[in-house]
């Protein structure tokens, strides 16, 4: 440690008042005082984000969040809170270091810290937020709905269908057309009010649309907090998006947490039709992520929203559910959070999909893979650590293809699984000619890529473990790079999973590694020893301020997790310098070198 920084430390721990930093909306360090009032150790709380609440924080800590997130709204610099679990108020005064609210000094005063005589106790914490909005479980009432097509739904469940067609008719629909837990109408009520809408059109033109609304991670809630909480959150955003649910419009649960909107009519022109289904999308957006409360915790989901736009009376409602389920998937893929419209291009393209994997199929029995290296090196020193095995396909045009371009499709399928076998094996073999030409140095790891589904395998271990048998290679040498997307599913069997591994011998990085919710989350909670901040952050560190504070936020956050920090895509020795100055372990890119063949590896190892 460096003497100024030890100066920083002792300065930090001897103030009479908790402190917090924060940079980039995530803590990045606190005094033991700090931690004292807020419950909770300093690992639980580097790493923290303020916009966003974690399932395992003290109470006090996500109260003091709430009280963060509302102080930076208004930029007030001073406020009295009453800490969950204390009885003195505690006066926060926050410092805005920079103009944007990103980089902050907060300060947490007691009358105890500070010596003076502790004021009466307040036996009700009535600023709680947390406590203040438990789950509740409001009763909702099917709404009454005028269906495009005439039919009127009332509260109780019954269809009356419309006079157009001159002979009412009644049934106690409320089993066969109404979702139970929220009251809305189901895919079957839905698909029926859809295919009528589209038949009494005729050949009039259209100009509707259909939304699939899907909510992001709702699994992680059910984990979290079980499926009867997860239940309630269905049922509150239910409520919310009713309020869509007019002139006409039809909102369905379709399953899950999926939701549907359909809206008959948006405008007379097409395009203009799509303006008003995008602002009409983002509404919905703004809608599911306003802030829930869960025991005590503020939960904001995002959904992804898939947009079908009607203009064609011929076409079958299940079509169009197809069309808006696909333009959903694609707004996932997009990072969820976002909208996508149905646009023929994306099943253009993944037609072309199929045909490349037609061809990926046969790829791996014609030999057209083929792994490459890309050097590792060592900030301070400038040493070779090893290097990074990156995949191409050789195609039988002679073409390489680069991974961005295949890989997805070989996740898709399934066919990864074999493929990143082959990677694993044959990045062993490789070691074991390095070590047999006396250039690999024991210092040295070779880091290979495990997709999300490769990981999922249930013979994973046995390959790691016989790949490196076979080739007698020391476990230390390999380290395995994975990232965050691929926990999702199940965080436990994944750290079981890699604990596994682990106690072979081998590393674990986390790769594409960003500051916000989600990384912080797996960060935290899973066995990491290494962490790869991802290009973009690198690309631009010695020109703009923003991606150098990322990194130095990143660069704060990883020390507290005890790991090591490289980064990627380094092309410059001007970013390299910056890098050297935040303390950054070792380093990949153009600078030194992109990914280069084995053989040229070699080379280098030897030289
Ligand atoms: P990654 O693991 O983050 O690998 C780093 C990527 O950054 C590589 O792209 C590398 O060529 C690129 N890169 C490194 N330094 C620079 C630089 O200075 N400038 C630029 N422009 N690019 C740089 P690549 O080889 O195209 O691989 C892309 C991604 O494909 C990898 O990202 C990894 O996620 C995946 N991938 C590659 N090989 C495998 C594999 O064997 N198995 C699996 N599952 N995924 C792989
Ligand atoms: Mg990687
Ligand atoms: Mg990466």
């Amino acid at each position: 440690m460096s003497s100024k920084e030890e100066l920083y430390k002792v300065l930090v721990e001897s103030v009479p008042y908790g402190t917090l930093f924060f940079a980039y909306g995530v803590c990045i360090d606190a005094n033991k005082h700090a931690l004292d009032l807020l419950g909770c150790n300093l690992k639980q709380l580097v790493g923290a984000s303020v916009d966003s609440i974690t399932g395992d924080e003290s109470t006090a800590l996500v109260d003091l969040k709430l009280q963060l997130k509302k102080a930076l709204r208004d930029r007030t610099e001073k406020l009295d809170w009453l800490c969950p679990g204390h009885t003195d108020t505690v006066t926060i005064s926050i410092v805005y270091v920079s103009d944007d609210n990103r980089e902050l000094v907060v300060m947490l005063h007691t009358r105890e810290l500070a010596g003076e005589v502790a004021s009466p106790s307040i036996s009700e914490p009535g600023l709680s937020v947390a406590s203040a909005e438990p789950v509740e479980a409001i009763e909702v009432a099917p709404p009454d709905v005028v269906l495009p097509t005439g039919e009127i739904y009332d509260g109780a469940g019954v269809i009356v269908d419309g006079v157009d067609d001159g002979k009412p008719w009644e049934q106690s629909a409320r089993d066969h057309y109404y979702d139970s837990l929220t009251g809305l109408p189901n895919r079957q009520l839905l698909i029926q009010s859809i295919s009528r809408y589209l038949a009494r059109q005729g050949n009039q033109p259209i100009c509707g649309a259909l939304m699939i609304v899907d909510l992001d991670h709702f699994k992680d809630i059910n984990d979290s907090w079980g499926n009867a909480v997860g239940d309630q959150v269905i049922k509150k955003i239910g409520q919310a998006l009713s309020r869509l649910d007019t002139g006409g419009n039809v909102l369905a649960r379709m399953s899950g947490d999926e939701f549907v909107l359909f809206i008959p009519h948006l405008s007379d022109d097409l395009s203009k039709a799509a303006w008003s289904a995008q602002s009409l999308a983002e509404k919905l957006g703004e809608m599911v992520a306003s802030p829930l409360f869960l025991d005590g915790h503020e939960v904001i989901l995002t959904a992804s929203v898939g947009i079908a736009l009607i203009s064609d009376s011929s076409i079958s409602a299940e079509r169009v559910l197809q069309f808006a389920d696909t333009a959903m998937y694609e707004a996932k893929r997009k990072g969820r959070n976002s909208i996508a419209f149905f646009d023929p291009c994306i099943t253009e393209k993944a037609q072309r999909q199929i045909g490349m994997n037609t061809r990926l199929r046969k790829a791996m029995d014609n030999h057209e893979f083929v792994l490459y290296i890309q050097p590792q090196i060592s900030v301070e020193t400038g040493q070779l650590l090893g290097g990074e095995a990156l995949l191409r396909w050789m195609n039988s045009d002679k073409i390489t293809n680069m991974p961005s371009e295949f890989i997805p499709v070989l996740e898709s399928s399934g066919l990864i699984v074999d493929v990143g076998r082959w990677v694993i094996r044959t990045s062993c073999e490789y070691i074991r000619n390095f070590i047999d030409q006396g250039i690999w140095q024991d210092h040295m790891r070779l880091g290979i890529n495990i997709s999300p589904r490769q990981f999922r395998d249930p013979q994973l271990l046995d390959i790691v473990q016989h790949s490196m048998n076979s080739y007698n290679i020391d476990p230390s040498f390999l380290n395995f790079e994975v990232t965050e997307n691929l926990v999702i599913e199940d965080v436990d069997e994944a750290i079981r999973k890699m604990e596994a591994i682990k106690s072979l011998g081998s590393m674990f990085s986390i790769d594409d590694f960003g500051i916000g919710y989600s990384s912080m989350i797996y960060l935290k909670r899973l066995p990491f020893d290494q962490l790869k901040i991802d290009r973009e952050f690198i690309r631009n560190i010695h020109r703009d301020p923003e991606s150098r504070g990322i990194v130095e936020a990143i660069m704060a956050v990883s020390k507290q997790y005890g790991l090591k920090v490289t980064a990627e895509g380094v092309e410059t020795p001007e970013a390299l310098e910056i890098l050297r100055e935040l303390g950054c372990h070792s380093y990949q890119g153009a600078h030194f070198s992109m990914p280069i063949s084995c053989d040229r590896f070699t080379k280098l190892l030897a030289a």
